[in-house]
């Protein structure tokens, strides 16, 4: 996953400014829910079947934090899903029973009267900018990984995303038989390391106390007995080094230099919550919002749920169970404004297909090995995409729309593919692609034409498209 850096901030600041000159749209939204994991959708459901028409600010993690997760063991009536699945079958509910989705993140809001104001950033092209109003606002936007805050590991110097990761199940699969390390000693740390374990050659796990804070023992001791795990307690990480293009090892504070090729930073979360600071009242050291009883922040008609609010207990169903909490507020709420709300009957949609353009979007086709992917970039009369992807990769899943639109709006004139790294880990280092997703365009003849990481990247080279197309 991406990280802010600084020419991020300066980024937002220059929206700020932009923002004053992006007229507000006429309609008056009923709910906004900002954000797309298992809260927000939950709470999608309950308010469309409630009749309350509620648009959904999706961000740049479709499916939240639990689309992360390979196994859910503990999600009521299911044995063992994975994190994917579960969300994708909420999002689909939420769709079904008529939740308006878009690809747009909140960049501000403006809670000082009512109806509330929010502008939104398309996730895809920073340039687009919105403002409308809306009567009432669920905040679902969960909480990001905390790094380390080292030399090295973020920043214009830093290896984040060239060997610097905060999630295994993304990245991992790029470190086949490498020496990797895990920094952490709670839940994650040891998810993290499991994974990795049954991946890289080597997996230290670093702990900066004497032992791991999980309360789950049978996991931990599980992890130290594997073969390939080494844990080593009281360490911390000073620096992180490497050659200029990825990391080659890390400087302890036990003054040992331990060459590596990758690490895994799982040390705890902070809630997404700067957005909201002079808006609402957050809790001063750790950021989350303040809420009380049920959800209900310092303003009438904002709710907060699931990670962003709770520090405690950080579950998919307690999520959930906030978001059918709030979606309630919200219905008698609104009912007691003074402008009266539209409430339509649930308009519950018979089709899910997806429609890109009127045309039904067929998917990227998958390849599948070896020699399909050297045949499809070498031969063939058009240029080919080829998306690099991870299955728990979540910009991976932000991205993927809108290659299917690109595979739409261009077909026969470029041909689309994508690649699991998990199954072609080799052959994704070989073009040297140290992070998920990684776009490559080739000409048809082998030459790679264009390639870009990370999402912005590559919907700038989405946008180059008309010039690379095979002509008529
Ligand atoms: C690897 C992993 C494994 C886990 N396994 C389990 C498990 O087995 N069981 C379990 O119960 N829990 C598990 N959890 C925890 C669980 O996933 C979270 O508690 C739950 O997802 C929290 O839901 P949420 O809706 O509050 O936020 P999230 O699911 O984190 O969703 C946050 C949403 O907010 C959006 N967002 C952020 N900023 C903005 C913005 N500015 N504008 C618009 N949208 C924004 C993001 O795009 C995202 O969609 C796991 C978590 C991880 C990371």
């Amino acid at each position: 996953m991406k990280q802010l850096y600084y020419p991020f901030f300066i980024l937002l600041m220059a929206i700020g400014t932009l923002q004053a000159k992006a007229p507000i749209e006429e309609e008056i939204q009923n709910v906004t829910i900002f954000g797309s994991g298992v809260g927000a959708l939950t709470s999608a459901v309950y308010l469309q079947r409630a009749g309350i028409n509620t648009l959904i600010i999706e961000g740049r993690n479709p499916g939240g934090a639990i689309a992360q997760s390979p196994l859910v063991h503990n999600w009521p009536g299911e044995i063992a899903i994975d994190g994917q699945t579960l969300v994708d079958k909420i999002r689909k509910q939420a769709i079904h029973n008529g939740a308006k989705i878009v690809h747009e993140e909140v960049i501000s809001v403006d809670f000082s009267k009512q109806p509330l104001t929010v502008t939104t950033r398309d996730v895809f092209d920073k340039e687009k900018i919105r403002t409308f109003k809306t009567r009432a606002c669920i905040i679902a936007t969960g909480s990001t990984p905390k790094l380390l805050g080292v030399p090295g590991e973020s920043g214009e110097n830093g290896y984040w995303t060239r060997g610097v990761y905060s999630c295994a199940v993304c990245d991992g699969a790029l470190y086949k038989d490498k020496v990797v390390a895990v920094i952490g000693g709670g839940d994650s740390a040891i998810t993290e390391a499991n994974y990795l374990s049954n991946i890289a050659k080597k997996v230290y796990v670093i702990i900066r106390s004497d032992k791991f804070k999980t309360v789950e023992l049978r996991r931990k001791e599980e992890l130290a007995k594997k073969p390939n795990v080494e844990i080593l307690y009281n360490t911390k990480i000073n620096d992180i080094q490497g050659d200029g293009t990825k990391v080659t090892h890390l400087n302890l504070s036990t003054a040992k230099k331990l060459p590596i090729d990758g690490i895994f930073v799982a040390i705890g979360a902070n809630p997404n919550s700067s957005i909201f600071k002079g808006q609402l009242d957050l809790e001063e050291e750790t950021g989350y919002i303040k809420a009380k009883n049920v959800l209900q922040t310092s303003v009438p008609g904002v709710y907060a749920i699931g990670d962003v609010v709770d520090k405690v207990y950080k579950q998919a169903i307690s999520a959930a169970g906030d978001g059918a909490k709030a979606a309630l507020e919200v219905e008698a709420y609104l009912s007691n404004l003074p402008d009266k709300f539209h409430r339509a009957a649930p308009q519950i949609k018979t089709e899910t297909v997806v429609k890109i353009n009127n045309k039904t979007s067929e998917g990227l086709d998958e390849i599948t090995t070896k020699e399909a992917f050297y045949d499809i970039v070498g031969t063939g009369n058009t240029p080919v995409v080829i998306d690099f992807y991870s299955p728990y990769c979540v910009p991976c899943r932000s991205l993927l729309p809108l290659l299917e639109e690109a595979a739409v709006t261009y077909k026969g004139k470029i041909r689309f593919y994508k690649i699991n790294v998990t199954d072609f880990a080799e052959l994704a280092t070989s073009y040297n692609i140290s992070s998920v997703p990684t776009v490559m365009v080739f000409d048809g003849n082998g030459k790679i034409i264009e390639q870009a990481t990370g999402i912005e990247d590559i919907h700038k080279i989405l946008k180059k498209l008309d010039s690379i197309k095979a002509s008529d």
